[in-house]
């Protein structure tokens, strides 16, 4: 890693939320590692029954690693992307578990690339993983939490839907998708108790900055492994990179009954990089 992962940011979730979610049906996209296997191992310690999904086969491993803490989960593994694979998937989990409480549209992928080597379909990809898939995820849940007499719907967003950084178009227009998707949907699915919202991650350092510390670090200069990152986050008000754990804190009171109240909403978890 490059050196910050393990700040500080500790998983109050499990104290605070201890057994609020149990009989609770919880389904976390891109969750074989970072911010989604710390969603996962969060509503499993708070009491829920978690079906970890991702499309790297490493999935099974962090499913089994929860399992031996004795937490109650199970992996599938699909590309969110692929129609065919999320309907099935829905389809079992609706066949096991007959409802769903909690969808988190975790699963994101970026690319830093310059303007002219940039193809349509690299654009394309990353606007399929991040934002059409959301859209398909929560088409095919939305009969299970209806089924559950209402829900809650967690999709990953950025700073990036605050803010285009330079040299990820499409990462950026896909995260700025991300927000308007979830208000569309918030207005739809309120009449059905499923409250929509999306998350604003600022620097979490996961396996996704190791590429953009690389990546960026040659483009914006002539930046050593590890350089880039920290002169960003010197610039972060409160001092620090979020944790996985700052997520899964902000992902559990949004799916809390704590938060009924809100929804069509995008918050951002970035220690004050973007204060709107
Ligand atoms: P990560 O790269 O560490 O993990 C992403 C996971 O998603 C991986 O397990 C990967 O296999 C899975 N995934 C990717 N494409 C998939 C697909 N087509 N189908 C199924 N699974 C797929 O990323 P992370 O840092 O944990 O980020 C999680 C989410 O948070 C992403 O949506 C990301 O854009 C967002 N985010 C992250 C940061 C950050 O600083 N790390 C900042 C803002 C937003």
């Amino acid at each position: 890693m490059i050196g910050v992962a393990s700040m500080p940011g500790k998983a109050v979730s499990a104290d605070l939320y201890r057994g609020h979610f149990t009989n609770k049906y919880v389904a976390v996209t891109g969750a074989a590692r970072g911010i989604g296997l710390a969603i996962a191992r969060a509503f499993a310690e708070s009491g829920a029954t978690v079906c970890l999904i991702d499309r790297d086969d490493y999935v099974q491993f962090a499913s089994d690693d929860l399992k031996a803490d004795g937490l109650d989960v199970c992996a599938l593994q699909a590309d969110v992307t692929d129609e065919i694979q999320m309907v099935r998937l829905f389809e079992e989990l609706g066949t096991s578990w007959g409802k769903l409480d909690v969808l988190v549209n975790n699963a994101g992928v970026i690319a830093i690339s310059d303007l002219a080597d940039t193809s349509v379909a690299d654009f394309k990809r990353v606007l399929d993983v991040n934002t059409t898939a959301m859209f398909l995820g929560i088409r095919e849940a939305a009969p299970l939490l209806r089924a559950a007499g209402g829900g809650s719907i967690l999709n990953a967003a950025s700073g990036q839907a605050r803010q285009g950084f330079i040299y990820t178009p499409s990462y950026a227009a896909s995260k700025f998708g991300v927000l308007g998707l979830t208000q569309s949907l918030a207005k739809e699915l309120a009449m059905d108790k499923i409250r929509v919202n999306a998350y604003c991650p600022g620097i979490v350092a996961t396996e996704m900055w190791e590429y953009n510390d690389r990546e960026w670090g040659s483009r914006l200069g002539n930046y050593k492994p590890g350089e880039l990152i920290a002169e960003w986050i010197d610039n972060i008000p409160l001092g620090r990179p979020a944790s996985e754990s700052d997520v899964s804190n902000l992902i559990l009171f949004l799916a809390s009954s704590a938060a009924e109240y809100i929804t069509g909403q995008a918050v951002n978890i970035d220690g004050g990089m973007f204060m709107n």
